[in-house]
């Protein structure tokens, strides 16, 4: 037996567990279990209060058939499953509410099972990550139209569960748009498939894809997937422009997007965003705003499309950014936390508004960052000709309570983007009290579906339909909107924190250390003169 084992799932449980899966795939030291116990940023002790965000046991998978095997266990067992990819998400998805069994999907089940450039598809397991695949694709001249733009950790599992937009998705749709058939172990442990490995889904009745795609975990646990692929393009094109104001680059996006040019990437980051970049010693250009876009096809087709963009940007005042930088900008797109390197969190907060209010929206995400005193920069991606993903993202330190009035920031962009027309992306257990604001009537359909397909509430509970925290207290939804204005209003009262500066400085000066320090191990006779 483990000596740092720290049990608190119950035995019987866990035996049942190792029985299955075998025992050195079902982990319950402390150590292991804290680590599941938060997504992208660490929270405060004191969440624990709220949630029980520490699983019981941790579970590694090898196959589907193990999986079948958890979820039957979990099922007769009346224990919550939480399942988990790389954990990137950040509205607190893969974070246990109530404890129990948490499933690591990167563990053991991330190999890419089939490419067939016949059928054009792949096949995979939940826990690859999507720049695995993406890479694996175009070796053998085949590309995977969309992923986000977290690719380097984030898995198939994890993206698609959250119905995410991303990289490409301009072109190609987001994380729903490319499945062709996903296996799922539904909460009673009966395996289904939601398509159809080698041709369309449509005509077959409810879709199954599109439920399981956005559920966030709540209705099953994927277990293998089969995405759509197309020819590798001929050339892929990066065009970057410049402005005075990201404000200034919605007039030009909204011109072009009304022309036949299909993109298959339009991504935009402010001035703010490289100015951080800069302060931490990273290479950034001295902008008012950027706009990058990716065009791939046939030469001729991304030579005129490039005429067409070039013309309206430079009508609009752009200025267009050499090769090298557009290139960057391209490499650089799966990497825009950077500035996280500083050892705080930064926290996204996802919206999507209509096109035509870009520099309205703009303006207004600018003045809340002010107003509530926090550091932090907007940048987003255009996911289709009418709707625009902003992620604003801020620095704070989670590990501060009094900086989770940070989220109060999250509630407030989401106002604003009602206002537009638009809406927060995702519900997590962060957000989950926003259903009815977003479906309106809706709602109620959306619960009963979940309460049909999960009847005992074992499958993520605590998240997409209602906040609840310890001892299943559900949440009203009106008291957690009180609450997230009150938080908006208390962060306000707080000055602006000089922890981000000053961290910013010390990482800038530890770098700028250890460059000296590695610039003289490599030629140490020149330096020596
Ligand atoms: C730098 C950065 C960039 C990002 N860019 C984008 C972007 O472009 N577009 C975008 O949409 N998001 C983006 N995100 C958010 C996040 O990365 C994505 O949602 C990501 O795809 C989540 O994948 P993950 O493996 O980390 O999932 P996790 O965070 O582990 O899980 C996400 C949700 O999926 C559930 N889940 C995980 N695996 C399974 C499974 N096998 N079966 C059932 N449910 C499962 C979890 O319970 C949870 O509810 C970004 C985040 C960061 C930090």
């Amino acid at each position: 037996m483990d000596s740092k084992e720290d049990n608190t799932a119950n035995p019987q449980l866990v035996s049942r567990l190792r029985d299955a899966i075998g025992h050195e795939n079902v982990k319950t030291s402390k150590m292991e279990r804290l680590l599941y116990s938060h997504d992208l940023a660490p929270l405060p002790k004191e969440t624990q209060i709220a949630f029980k965000n520490v699983p019981d046991v941790v579970v590694r998978p090898r196959n589907t058939d193990d999986v079948v095997k958890i979820v039957k266990i979990a099922y007769e067992e009346g224990v919550p499953i939480t399942p988990r990819g790389s954990s990137t998400w950040g509205l607190g998805g893969s974070m246990p509410v109530f404890g129990g069994i948490l499933v690591d999907f990167t563990g053991l089940m991330n190999n890419i099972l089939d490419i067939n450039p016949v059928d054009l598809t792949v096949t995979v397991q939940p826990g690859a990550t999507w720049k695995q695949v993406y890479e694996a694709c175009l070796e053998k001249g085949l590309l995977l139209g969309s992923y986000p733009s977290s690719f380097p950790s984030a898995t198939i599992g994890g993206w698609i569960s959250t119905g995410g937009i991303g990289m490409g998705s301009m072109k190609y749709g987001g994380a729903a748009d490319n499945i062709r058939n996903m296996e799922v172990v539904m909460p009673d442990g009966t395996l289904i498939n939601t398509g159809f490995d080698l041709v369309a889904d449509n005509m077959s009745g409810y879709n199954l894809q599109r439920l399981i795609c956005s559920s966030e975990g709540t209705l099953g646990l994927i277990c293998k997937v089969t995405l759509k692929l197309v020819p590798a393009p001929e050339v892929m094109k990066a065009l970057s422009y410049a402005f005075d104001s990201l404000e200034a680059a919605g007039a030009p996006l909204m011109e072009i997007l009304r022309k036949r040019v299909d993109p298959l990437h339009i991504g935009f980051s402010d001035g703010k965003h490289f100015e951080m970049l800069r302060k931490i010693g990273r290479h950034a250009p001295e902008v008012g705003a950027m706009v990058n876009i990716e065009l791939e096809g046939a030469k001729e087709v991304v030579a005129y499309e490039e005429k067409v963009i070039d013309e309206i940007m430079a009508k609009h005042g752009a200025k267009r950014m050499s090769d090298e930088v557009a290139e960057h900008e391209w490499e650089e797109r799966c990497y825009e936390f950077r500035v996280r390197e500083i050892g705080l969190g930064s926290i996204p907060g996802e919206v999507i508004v209509p096109l035509k209010h870009f520099a309205e929206f703009t303006k207004r995400t600018n003045k809340l960052l002010d107003q509530l005193n926090m550091t932090g920069a907007i940048i987003g991606t255009v996911a289709d000709r009418n709707t625009v993903m902003f992620m604003p993202y801020y620095l704070a330190d989670f590990d501060n309570l009094v900086n989770l009035t940070s989220f109060g920031f999250n509630s407030k962009l989401s106002d604003i983007s009602y206002e537009y027309g638009g809406r927060p992306l995702g519900f997590g257990s962060f957000f989950a009290s926003n259903l009815d604001k977003i479906r309106g009537p809706g709602a109620k359909y959306i619960r009963m579906i979940k309460n049909t397909i999960d009847p005992t509430d074992i499958m993520n509970p605590g998240k997409m339909v209602g906040t609840s925290i310890r001892g299943n207290i559900k949440i009203p939804p009106m008291l957690f909107e009180l609450g997230m204005g009150a938080m908006a209003v208390v962060k306000q009262a707080i000055p602006k924190s000089k922890d981000v500066e000053e961290r910013m400085e010390m990482y800038e000066q530890e770098r700028a250390k250890k460059e000296r320090a590695e610039a003289v191990h490599q030629h140490p006779k020149e330096k020596k003169h």
